[in-house]
């Protein structure tokens, strides 16, 4: 049973903006808060394939083998690597989108409109491109020049994860100022409001403390 306490001490990556803390609750929730909201700059803890590549695996996008193997394949042909990075930027778009409309319809108790879903297939279609679920389990079984796209396949299946089986349907976004966060609220008792308890929570905690003494 996941709980408060341990989503506090959640799997880490270690970006080039500083560490980031797996508290989506999904793969494709840690994936669009990769790019976020920090002292009122939009920050990308993404910013390459290579970066790309560490994040997935305490994202549970790629093993430490697949990324070591990805790592050499990368370093020989860098234009590829280029190109699924930048198309693994255009699917995270794409599901910070319909996540922004999902999480405001749910906050204002209304069923999102299918357009928006429409758009999103789209991407997670074109993000998957002509692999089969082999091809996206199983490394090897890819061909040489699509083994780089393991990222971006895997982002496809956990994007589409999302959208076929969501957890209870109750994705929520962060409501502290100018965080933006998505996660799955987990929490039965009382829903989760906060991306992470010991930073937005605290900081709204500590904001709502001064307010209240000013007067
Ligand atoms: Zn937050």
């Amino acid at each position: 049973m996941a709980t408060m306490e341990s989503t506090e001490f959640a799997r880490t990556y270690l970006s080039p903006h500083g560490p980031m803390r797996m508290l989506g609750g999904a793969p494709a929730l840690d994936l669009a808060n990769t790019l976020h909201w920090r002292d009122g700059a939009e920050i990308d803890c993404i910013p390459s394939y290579q970066d790309l590549l560490i994040f997935c695996i305490p994202a549970l996008l790629l093993s430490e083998n697949e990324e070591r193997a990805l790592e050499r394949h990368a370093a020989n042909q860098p234009r590829v690597a280029r190109d699924v990075h930048l198309e693994v930027l255009k699917l995270r778009a794409a599901l910070k989108s319909w996540l922004n409309v999902w999480a405001k319809n749910l906050a204002r108790g209304v069923t999102p409109k299918p357009v928006a879903l429409r758009s999103f297939h789209e991407a997670i279609g074109q993000a998957g491109g002509s692999a089969g679920l082999g091809d996206i389990l199983n490394l090897q079984s890819a061909s040489a020049n699509e083994r780089l796209y393991l990222p971006l396949r895997r982002s496809a299946a956990a994007a589409a994860m999302l959208v076929l089986f969501p957890s209870g349907n109750d994705i929520r976004q962060c409501e502290a100022d100018h965080c933006g966060g998505f996660f799955i609220n987990d929490s039965r008792s009382k829903p989760r409001r906060w991306c992470s308890m010991d930073g937005c929570g605290n900081r709204a905690k500590a904001a709502r403390y001064r307010l209240a003494h000013q007067k």
